[in-house]
């Protein structure tokens, strides 16, 4: 939107967090450039990647921001956080321990952020529902203890995925406006 119009722009910073292999990175890629990776290992050196969508008629951007894989290393810096705005907290429902682990990323998150964040749980793997260890339910009523969003995806075969940014984007969106 041009300032000529008498518009304002709207920057949004979300971060994806959760454990390593939950699939953050193709959740992003497959949001922002409809693409998955079957064989990705550690981030590729991007920092973050900007989509945008309209609300109310206005262009709404959020810069979206992903691990380079320190969270291998529990060692998410806090410029990572810095002025988010909105986060996913993924884990993996073929994998129980990465939801025993949202807690703390949950309490990371707390640590890190001064404002109000839109936050939204996030099932990733949906697709892999033979080898599921962690129950709808289960992840439904974590968030709703949590007072979250709650959303199972598959960055695989692209359900949810859109929907859970576009989500999360809105109560932003709605939390400032
Ligand atoms: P990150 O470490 O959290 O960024 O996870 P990645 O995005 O690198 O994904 C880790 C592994 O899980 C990769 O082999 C991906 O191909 C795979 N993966 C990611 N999302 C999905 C999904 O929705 N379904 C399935 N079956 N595999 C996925
Ligand atoms: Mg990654």
């Amino acid at each position: 939107m041009s300032d000529d119009e008498g518009g304002e722009e709207y920057l949004f910073k979300i971060v994806i967090i959760g454990d390593s292999a939950v699939g953050k990175s193709n959740l992003l890629s497959r949001y922002a450039r409809n693409e998955f990776n079957p064989h990705s290992k550690a981030t590729i050196g991007v920092e973050f990647q900007t989509q945008s969508m309209e609300i109310d008629g206005k262009e709404v951007k959020a810069q979206i921001w992903d691990t380079a894989g320190q969270e291998r290393f529990r060692a998410v810096t806090s410029a990572y956080y810095r002025g988010a705005v909105g986060a996913l907290v993924v884990y993996d429902i073929s994998r129980r321990n990465t939801f025993d682990n949202v807690g703390r990323w949950l309490d990371e998150l707390k640590t890190h952020s001064n404002t109000t964040v839109a936050q939204m749980l996030v099932g990733n793997k949906r697709d892999l529902e033979n080898i599921r260890e962690v129950s709808i339910e289960e992840g439904a009523s974590l968030a709703e203890a949590e007072g979250l969003f709650f959303m199972e995806t598959s960055a695989l075969d692209s359900t949810n995925v859109k929907k859970a940014f576009e989500m999360v984007i809105r109560e932003i969106y709605s939390n400032v406006s």
